[in-house]
């Protein structure tokens, strides 16, 4: 795996370290402070974004743009789920259950890896052609009364996304809306401001009985939370 270096200027620093059997390599390097101006000056012709996440598609975009989650995402899930009836099934504290806990543990690696790299992938990108941004508000407690594996470690993965976006709109001095924590970005339509009372997950196209827009369903969730 390689990738090019994503800032420009001297590199004054390289740490390798090992974790696992994993190795890490840190660079540090000194940016010039023009192109932060350049970036600040450019702003004002960038549009406001609004942005929805979500399990399947991470982000949408108000513009229309999608960024999705990693396909080996799903095929770690399903390795996850093995692990964990493989370990169930060992005696608790033997030394193959200590086996199991390992392998458990370096899936469960993977999968944070795999997630974080995408996500700073897309939020850098998303912040990056925004001069305002507007997101959700997740309800956490709601989400503590889920019980599924797969879909609890999604959700806590969202909110972490979200907390990406947000830290990086700060540092580029972009101002950041969040929606009230119960604001139905994705059953009000984003043209006329009626509501519906059900919209079932598996309506993926948005379609208003009142004025008649259709549009894709994280789409128009992504223009509702776009700020003004
Ligand atoms: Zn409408």
């Amino acid at each position: 795996m390689r990738e090019a270096l994503r800032w420009t200027g001297e590199v004054s620093r390289v740490v390798a370290s090992r974790k696992d059997d994993k190795w890490f390599v840190s660079i540090r390097v000194h940016t010039d402070d023009a192109n932060t101006m350049v970036q600040m000056s450019l702003r004002d012709d960038k549009p406001a974004v609004g942005v929805d996440v979500g399990i399947n598609t991470l982000a949408t975009c108000s513009d229309g743009t999608k960024y999705e989650n990693p396909r080996p995402l799903k095929r770690y899930l399903r390795k996850l789920a093995r692990a964990n009836r493989t370990l169930s099934r060992k005696t608790f504290l033997s030394n193959n259950w200590r086996k199991a806990k390992s392998r458990l543990a370096s899936v469960h690696d993977r999968i944070s890896c795999i997630r974080e790299d995408s996500h700073h992938k897309a939020s850098t990108a998303i912040v990056r052609k925004a001069s305002r941004m507007g997101i959700e508000t997740l309800n956490v407690s709601g989400l503590l009364k889920n019980r599924k594996l797969a879909k609890a470690l999604s959700d806590s993965a969202l909110s972490r996304f979200l907390t990406m976006l947000k830290y990086k709109a700060e540092r580029r001095g972009i101002p950041l809306t969040e929606a009230a924590m119960f604001f139905a970005s994705s059953q009000t339509c984003s043209s006329c401001g009626s509501k519906k009372s059900e919209l079932t997950l598996r309506e993926r196209i948005y379609h208003c009985g009142e004025c008649g827009f259709t549009c894709d369903r994280d789409v128009n969730a992504a223009i509702n939370l776009c700020p003004v």
